[in-house]
């Protein structure tokens, strides 16, 4: 029987870390292609009820990728990446960051690795090129050294006009590449972004992404939460999906499409007008089908090939005197895949 499981929910900081394998370690000479490598870590939150925000999680993140944890608000994704961090204690389970344990060689981990956290810690009070001094100071990058960096990492986000003004005058893009390449001061093997692109209206969330990309170009590890399926798409080599504090996959984005078993998705607004649920086993019955959903006036219906469904579904909507609004015709998304897994979508329960 698996003792970690037996171990009492430890509040937030308040109790002692339980490595849960003594005898595993991250012990230097460990040539292995993964640069951090989670073993069932769990993290509980208090006990009236006890609420586990991560349960049992096992995974690993190769060298040089941009790795992506994606999930619903609540999924757990701050937890494990404030775990990693070194910020947060796991209730058990380990976690190697390079050659370091998480929970031992916490200063050693925090010297290797940037953090960019999801709400802002830049002093709006002070200008960029300050905002970057303090921090640099802060991490013990080596002052000589700090100025040519400052300026180099300025340049870097297009900041460098705007270097001596008071981060309060920046839009909130701009404190963003900035708060980005702050956490880049040291040269950290891994970089942490905490839904890096929240809030952002588009033109800087693509900013942001370029930003992130030639990041890892440098051979930074970055790993990135994010509730954007199509910003985890669009960066990242490998996503992890995370629900409820369970890891439910983990693959390339191209691989994660694969395991829906259909070719594509025909969806069909019906808006306000007359629907009637009689028209589903009909639809059901045709052999091109593999399923059929409602959902908010839509009929979400995989068929294996859409557009040579589709005559035969118009016809079956016809005769319940269904009329249809819009008719799309689309290859599965990530996030059709996050709701085939768990039920939910992406967005379920965020209240931005
Ligand atoms: P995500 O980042 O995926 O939105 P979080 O890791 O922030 O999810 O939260 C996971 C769960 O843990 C949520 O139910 C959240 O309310 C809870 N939680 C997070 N931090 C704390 C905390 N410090 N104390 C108690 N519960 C927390």
């Amino acid at each position: 029987m698996d003792s970690r499981k037996e171990e009492p929910a430890l509040e937030s900081g308040t109790g002692s870390f339980i490595p849960a394998d003594s005898n595993e370690s991250c012990a230097p000479g460990d040539d292995s292609q993964d640069i951090i490598r989670i073993n069932r870590i769990t993290k509980v939150f208090g006990n009236a009820p006890p609420l586990t925000a991560v349960d049992h999680v096992s995974f690993s993140v190769r060298r040089g990728e941009i790795f992506g944890l994606l999930g619903p608000n609540g999924a757990g994704k701050s937890t494990l990446i404030r775990i990693l961090t070194t910020l947060m204690m796991p209730t058990s389970g380990t976690a190697c960051v390079d050659r370091f344990d998480v929970g031992r060689d916490d200063e050693r981990v925090r010297a290797i690795i940037g953090v960019c956290p999801q709400n802002s810690t830049l002093d709006v009070e002070l200008t960029a090129y300050e905002n970057l001094e303090f921090y640099g100071n802060l991490l013990n990058v080596d002052r000589d050294q700090l100025p040519a960096r400052i300026w180099e990492l300025l340049k870097m986000v297009n900041l460098s006009d705007r270097a001596h003004m008071p981060v309060r005058t920046f839009s909130g893009g701009m404190r963003r590449k900035l708060e980005i390449v702050r956490a880049f001061l040291h040269y950290p093997l891994i970089l942490f972004l905490d839904e890096p692109t929240i809030g952002l209206d588009p033109e800087f969330r693509r900013e942001v992404w370029q930003q992130v990309a030639r990041l890892n170009t440098m051979n930074t590890t970055i790993i990135l939460t994010t509730h954007y399926m199509d910003e985890a798409e669009k960066l990242c080599h490998r996503i992890a999906f995370m629900n409820q504090g369970r890891l439910v996959a983990l693959d390339t984005p191209a691989n994660l499409k694969k395991i829906i078993p259909t070719g594509e998705l025909v969806e069909i607004g019906y808006g306000n007008g007359h629907y009637d649920p009689g028209v589903i086993p009909l639809i059901q019955a045709r052999e091109a089908v593999l399923g059929v959903e409602v959902h908010e006036q839509l009929l979400r219906i995989s068929a294996k090939n859409g557009s040579q469904a589709l005559p035969g579904i118009l016809d079956d909507l016809e005769q319940f005197g269904i009329t249809a609004r819009s008719i799309t015709i689309r290859a599965p998304s990530l996030e059709d895949v996050f709701i085939y897994l768990t039920g939910t979508g992406l967005a379920g329960g965020r209240t931005e």
